[in-house]
C-alpha cells in the first residue's frame, strides 16, 4: 500500500485500482475493445453512405449505385460482428473481475480480527458480498461498454465532422466546458446518493436476517410489528434515495440533450451560411454525423450514473479489504504442547473500551491439570478464553503456553492445541458426521469420528437419527436439542484431540439429566490433556486441581475446592447459594 490514505479513496485512484482486477483479462479486453472499435467506426461510415447516395442522386450517375447497398450490408454485419465480439469477450471480463472480487472479499471476511466483528453488523456485511459486488460489475460492464463503444462512436462522428469542415465544429467545443461541469457535479451527488443507496440495503438485510434468525424470540414476545415497521422505515429510505437518485439522471439527461441541441442548431445555422462550397452530398453528411452525436453522448450520460454507483460500491470494497488482518507475525511452532499455560500478570481491555475486563491475572495450569474459572457473569472468564485462542491480542503481561509467549506462535498452530467448547454451540448445516470433523478434521476416518461420538455420549442419540451419522442436522442443528447439540461440540473436541482443551460453560445450558451426561464424557474428555474449564454449576468443578474465583477482572481468590470451602470467603458463598437451590 503505497498510497498514502486520502488519495487512495479518491474517484480516479479507485477506478484505477478496480482496473487492477481487469488486467488479468486483458486479452478478452483487447478483443471486446476492438468488437466495439468496429461497432463505432460503422457509425461516421453511415452519415459517408448518406452523402454519397446524395452525390449518386446528383451526379446522375447510376452505374455504382449497386455498391451502396453492398456497402450497406457490409456496415450492418460489421456491426454486428462488432456487438457480439464486444459483448461477449466483455462478459468474460466482468464475471471475472466479479469472481475474483466476491472471493477476495470473503476470503477477507476469513481473515479479519475477532473485534471486527464485533464492531461491524452483518447484514451490512453481508450485503456487500451480494449487492455491492453485483454493482460493482454493472459498472465495470457498462461502463467499459458504453464508454468504448459510445464513447468510440462519440469520437469517430467528431473526427469526421472536424475533417468536413473544423471551424464549424469548434461549436462543439465551445459547449465542452457546460457539459464538463454538469457531469462533474452531477457525478458527485450520484455518487452520494449511492452510498446511502448501499447503506440501506446493508440495513435491510441486517434486519432480515435478525428476523429469520431470531423468528422464535420476535414472534413470542410480540416484536413483529416493530421489526415489520423497522424494515418499513429501512426499506422506505431506500426507495427514497434510489427516486433521488432517478430524479438526478432524469433532469440530467434533457438538460445535456438541450444544451447539445442547442448547439446543433447554431451548426445549422451556420452550415447553412458558410457550407455553400461543399456538395449536397457532402452538406447532408455533416449534418447527419452531427445528428447522431446526440446519441451516444446521451448513452454516455446514462452510463455514468451506473459507473458512480459502482465506485461507490468498489470504495467500500476496498476500505474492506484494507482492513488489517489478525495479527499473526509468530512463527514459532510446536507439533503438540505438552500443555503448560501460564497467565503472568495480564491485563486487558477490549478495544475501544475504556475498562479493564481482567487485570493482574497470574496463574499456572500445569500438564494435565484441570484449572476451572468461577464467578459472577460479567466478571472476565470468557476473557481469559478468548486470550489464550488470541481472538483478541493482549498487550500487558505474558501468556505461555510451553513457555512460549502465544504471540509469538504462528495463529494456526497456537489454535491447533487448543479444543474449544462454548456454551453457544455452532453446528454447521450439514450431516452429523461433518459436524463432528470439521474444519482441520475434514478427513478424520469414520472409525475416529464414531469413536469421538461415543467418548462424548453422543453416539446413542446419533444412532437413533434416521441416517445416523449420515444425518443432515438442519441449519445451525435446529433438528437437535441444546443437549445433544453441546455433546456434538465435545465430540468435535474430542475427535481433534488437542493438548488444551478449554469448555466455557459448556454445560451451563443443559437440564440435569444431560449434564449427568456430559459430567460423564468431560470425565473421560479431560484426561490427559491441560483443560481450562469454565462453569456455572460448582458441582461440575469440585474435582479441580485448581479453582480460580473470578470477579471484575480479578482473581480474589484461589485454591482446591477443599481449601476454598474451608476459607469461607468468596466461593464458599458462591457454593452455599447452589447448594440451597
Ligand atoms: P464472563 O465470561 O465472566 O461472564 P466476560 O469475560 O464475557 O465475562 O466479560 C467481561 C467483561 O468484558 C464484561 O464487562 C463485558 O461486558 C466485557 N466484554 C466482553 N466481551 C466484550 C467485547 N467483545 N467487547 C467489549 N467488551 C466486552
Ligand atoms: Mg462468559
Amino acid at each position: 500500500m503505497a498510497e498514502s490514505i486520502p488519495e487512495k479513496n479518491t474517484p480516479f485512484a479507485t477506478y484505477k485500482r478496480l482496473f487492477h482486477y481487469v488486467t488479468p483479462f486483458w486479452g478478452s479486453f483487447a478483443i471486446s475493445t476492438v468488437g466495439y472499435l468496429l461497432y463505432a467506426a460503422t457509425e461516421p461510415l453511415f452519415a459517408t453512405l448518406i452523402k454519397n447516395i446524395i452525390d449518386i442522386l446528383q451526379a446522375q450517375n447510376r452505374e455504382k449505385m449497386i455498391l451502396l447497398p453492398l456497402f450497406f450490408i457490409g456496415l450492418i454485419f460489421t456491426r454486428g460482428v462488432g456487438t457480439f465480439l464486444g459483448g461477449f469477450f466483455l462478459a468474460k471480463v466482468s464475471t471475472g473481475v466479479v469472481h475474483t472480487l466476491r472471493c477476495d472479499v470473503f476470503n477477507k471476511y476469513a481473515q479479519l480480527p475477532t473485534a471486527y466483528f464485533d464492531s461491524h453488523n452483518s447484514g451490512q456485511m453481508m450485503s456487500v458480498i451480494t449487492y455491492n459486488v453485483r454493482e460493482v460489475t454493472e459498472a465495470t460492464t457498462d461502463a467499459i461498454r458504453t464508454f468504448v463503444r459510445e464513447g468510440l462512436t462519440a469520437l469517430g462522428l467528431l473526427i469526421y465532422l472536424f475533417y468536413s469542415d473544423w471551424r464549424l465544429s469548434l461549436v462543439f467545443l465551445a459547449i465542452a466546458p457546460v457539459i464538463a461541469v454538469m457531469v462533474s457535479y452531477v457525478s458527485k451527488r450520484l455518487r452520494k446518493l449511492s452510498r446511502l443507496i448501499q447503506n440501506s440495503v446493508g440495513d435491510m438485510s441486517h434486519i432480515t436476517s435478525e428476523l429469520v434468525t431470531g423468528h422464535r424470540v420476535v414472534r413470542s414476545y410480540g416484536g413483529k410489528d416493530y421489526e415489520k415497521s423497522r424494515f418499513f422505515t429501512s426499506s422506505f429510505n431506500n426507495s427514497q434515495q434510489n427516486l433521488k437518485l432517478a430524479t438526478t439522471t432524469a433532469i440530467h439527461n434533457p438538460l445535456l440533450q438541450l444544451l447539445i441541441g442547442i448547439a446543433l442548431a447554431g451548426l445549422m445555422y451556420l452550415t447553412l451560411f458558410f457550407m455553400d462550397k461543399v456538395s449536397p452530398g457532402g452538406f447532408v453528411g455533416y449534418l447527419t454525423a452531427a445528428f447522431l452525436l446526440p446519441k451516444p453522448i446521451r448513452q454516455l450520460s446514462d452510463a455514468n450514473s451506473n459507473v458512480q454507483k459502482g465506485i461507490t460500491a468498489a470504495q467500500s470494497l476496498f476500505e474492506i479489504l484494507d482492513e488489517m488482518d489478525e495479527v499473526d507475525s509468530g512463527n514459532y511452532q510446536i507439533s503438540r504442547a505438552t500443555g503448560v499455560l501460564e497467565f503472568d500478570n495480564v491485563s486487558f481491555a477490549y478495544p475501544n473500551s475504556e475498562d479493564y475486563a481482567l487485570k493482574n491475572v497470574s496463574f499456572t495450569a500445569k500438564a494435565g491439570q484441570t484449572v476451572a474459572l468461577v464467578g459472577a457473569s460479567g466478571g472476565g472468564k470468557s476473557t481469559v478464553t478468548n486470550l489464550i485462542l488470541r481472538f483478541y491480542e493482549h498487550s500487558e503481561g505474558r501468556i505461555l503456553l510451553d513457555g512460549v509467549e502465544i504471540s509469538d506462535y504462528q495463529l494456526s498452530n497456537l489454535r491447533a492445541q487448543i479444543g474449544l467448547v462454548t456454551q453457544q454451540v455452532t453446528l454447521f448445516n450439514d450431516s452429523v458426521a461433518n459436524n463432528i470433523a470439521y474444519g482441520g478434521l475434514a478427513n478424520a476416518p469414520l472409525e475416529a469420528i464414531h469413536q469421538a461420538a461415543e467418548k462424548a455420549h453422543a453416539i446413542g442419540f446419533i444412532e437413533a437419527l434416521p441416517q445416523g451419522l449420515a444425518t443432515e442436522i438442519g441449519e445451525n442443528g435446529v433438528k437437535l436439542s441444546g443437549g445433544q447439540k453441546q455433546r456434538l461440540a465435545i465430540a468435535r473436541a474430542l475427535l481433534k484431540d488437542a493438548p488444551l482443551l478449554i469448555l466455557d460453560e459448556a454445560t451451563s445450558a443443559l437440564d440435569t439429566e444431560s449434564e449427568r451426561q456430559i459430567q460423564k464424557a468431560l470425565k473421560e474428555v479431560v484426561v490427559g490433556r491441560t483443560s481450562i474449564i469454565i462453569a456455572h454449576r460448582l458441582s461440575t468443578i469440585e474435582e479441580a486441581d485448581l479453582i480460580l474465583v473470578i470477579e471484575k477482572g480479578q482473581i480474589v481468590e484461589r485454591g482446591t475446592h477443599q481449601t476454598l470451602l474451608a476459607q469461607n470467603g468468596a466461593y464458599s458463598r458462591l457454593y452455599s447459594v447452589q447448594f440451597e437451590e
